[in-house]
């Protein structure tokens, strides 16, 4: 395990010398540290990360041949995948088959920028049709300079995948700040880059706390876009820090999502779905379906198997086989998602299963999936992001009043919807205003479709091509291509 700052191809100690604790959330234990950066470093980061643009070649190096590097990073990665998925769990918590499915995604998520890295070769240069023949025009792509991404801890590694490999694929160089909580799947990233070969300064990792490292970061003058994932309080300081410099700036940020399930859905299905879109990764998922809204007509064997399926989740030790849920990531977000419990209560909501520590466990910050009902519409749970295993389920009578509740969000990350009922579906779909919507399933991800939300869950998109474009400048080149004089000041034979 690393535990030093990855600056220029190089493994530094921070220079005001601090350090931050690495627990195991499963057990409370204190098992390593790592360095805690201050602005000094990050000014020492982004100065590496400055020169590998401006004067080293990563710009212009052509995509295939920065495509060569991230299939490198990907194939390192696959290589040491069970030892990375193990960091993950200790690190993180969640059960070891999910942290093994992050780590391939991560894997995936460079193989796929490989491949449009290669083809930016071909589409770099596009030809624009002029309304006058006396000039000629082209657009071409270019990468934006040196982006800083900061990431949170829910999918440590996999969230560092979806910034470093599109920002490198599109010719950018980059400062990764990764969460405080989650910082070592990071940190063997720049093991896995400098195994890769990639050229000193090209990727810098810097592990530190938000308010010095992480905003030292959004702050640089010489950062050119900041890509953000995390909380919406963190996104907007990290928006009005860039403003200063209009830095171009990306957000994924939080949601509370709804999952519309009609009366002709198959209930069996439909329970496992909203569990998987709440209880994977113990709920701390920004798309997690945590608002899930079912028809009057199924809403009682709904519940009834709901509950039964829940009560069979084996809840412990990610390490541990059979796991399913593991514990939350810290003793904060413990205390949040409790305290959130607690306060639906206040308002009547009734605990229909769960709300508390599970049984036997001592240490540890473990919660179990929880399941509420009459939650008034009005109160937090419903509305705001609890971020834990916590569902609030809801019955509904018409198509209308399901969207109607849908939508009465200032989120607006992803939502899912089940029905037979295809026409329905696409309908019901088209109606809500959210960046990723589910058809008869919720939370299956994939690389090559386009990620984010839609009013307070962000702005811009991660993933797909449109992942790419987030670290891409648009410019113009246009020629004039006759000898005539232009003829405005001059006229033709007056001198
Ligand atoms: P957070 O906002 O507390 O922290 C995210 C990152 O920002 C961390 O690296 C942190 O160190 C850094 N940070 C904190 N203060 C900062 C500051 N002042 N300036 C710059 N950086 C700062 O969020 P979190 O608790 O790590 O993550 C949970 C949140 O992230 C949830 O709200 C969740 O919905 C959201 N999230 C969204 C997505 C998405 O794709 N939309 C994905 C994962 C998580």
């Amino acid at each position: 395990m690393r535990n030093q700052l990855y600056i220029d191809g190089k493994w530094v100690q921070p220079l005001k010398g601090g350090k931050l604790d690495v627990i195991n959330p499963a057990t409370e234990e204190v098992f390593h540290s790592v360095a805690a950066a201050t602005a000094d470093d990050i000014d020492n980061a982004v100065a590496s990360a400055r020169r590998a643009f401006d004067v080293g070649g990563w710009p212009r190096l052509s995509g295939a041949e920065r495509a060569r590097y991230l299939r490198a990073i990907a194939e390192e990665i696959r290589s040491r995948l069970a030892e990375l998925a193990r960091l993950e769990v200790l690190d993180n918590g969640k059960p070891l088959p999910e942290a093994e499915w992050d780590i391939g995604d991560a894997a995936g998520c460079f193989e796929f920028y490989a491949g449009l890295a290669e083809q930016l070769d071909n589409s770099f240069e596009e030809a624009i049709e002029l309304p006058d023949a006396r000039f000629s025009s082209k657009v071409v792509k270019e990468p934006v300079g040196v982006a800083g991404a900061i990431i949170p801890w829910n999918y440590p590694l996999l969230m560092a995948a979806w910034k470093v490999a599109p920002a490198l694929a599109a010719g950018c160089t980059m400062v990764l700040k990764p969460s405080e909580l989650t910082p070592l799947t990071a940190l063997e990233l720049g093991a896995i880059v400098d195994a890769a070969g990639l050229p000193p300064g090209v990727l810098n990792i810097v592990t530190g706390l938000g308010k010095d490292a992480g905003q030292a970061l959004a702050d640089h003058p010489r950062v050119d876009k900041i890509a953000f994932t995390g909380s919406v309080q963190t996104g907007s300081k990290v928006m009005a820090a860039a403003a200063r410099d209009i830095k171009r700036v990306s957000l994924e940020l939080g949601g509370k999502s709804p999952f519309l399930v009609f009366e002709d859905a198959d209930i069996k299905q439909a329970v496992e779905w909203i569990m998987f879109g709440i209880f994977w990764n113990q709920g701390q998922v920004c798309s997690a379906t945590s608002r899930v809204l079912v028809h009057k007509d199924i809403y009682e064997p709904l519940m009834a198997r709901l509950v039964a399926e829940t009560e069979k989740i084996v809840i412990g030790d990610g390490l541990k086989t059979g796991t399913l849920l593991g514990p939350l990531v810290s003793e904060r977000q413990y205390d949040q998602v409790c305290r959130a419990v607690s306060a639906a209560r206040e308002v009547g909501a009734t605990v229909s299963y769960g709300g508390g520590r599970p049984d036997g466990f001592a240490k540890g910050y473990f919660v179990q999936p929880t399941i509420l009902t009459d939650v008034p519409v009005d109160s937090a749970a419903w509305t705001e992001e609890i971020f834990g295993p916590v569902v609030c389920i809801r019955a509904f009578s018409t198509e209308e009043e399901a969207v109607g509740h849908a939508n009465d969000s200032r989120f607006g990350l992803a939502a899912a919807v089940m029905s037979k009922d295809d026409a329905r579906a696409e309908r019901v779909a088209a109606a809500l205003r959210a960046g990723i919507v589910w058809i008869n399933c919720s939370q299956p991800t994939f690389t090559e479709a386009p990620w984010g939300g839609y009013k307070q869950s962000g702005i811009g998109r991660e993933l797909g091509r449109w992942g790419l474009e987030n670290y891409l400048e648009t410019k113009q080149v246009t020629k004039y291509v006759t000898d005539q004089p232009w003829g405005w000041y001059i006229k033709e034979g007056v001198f």
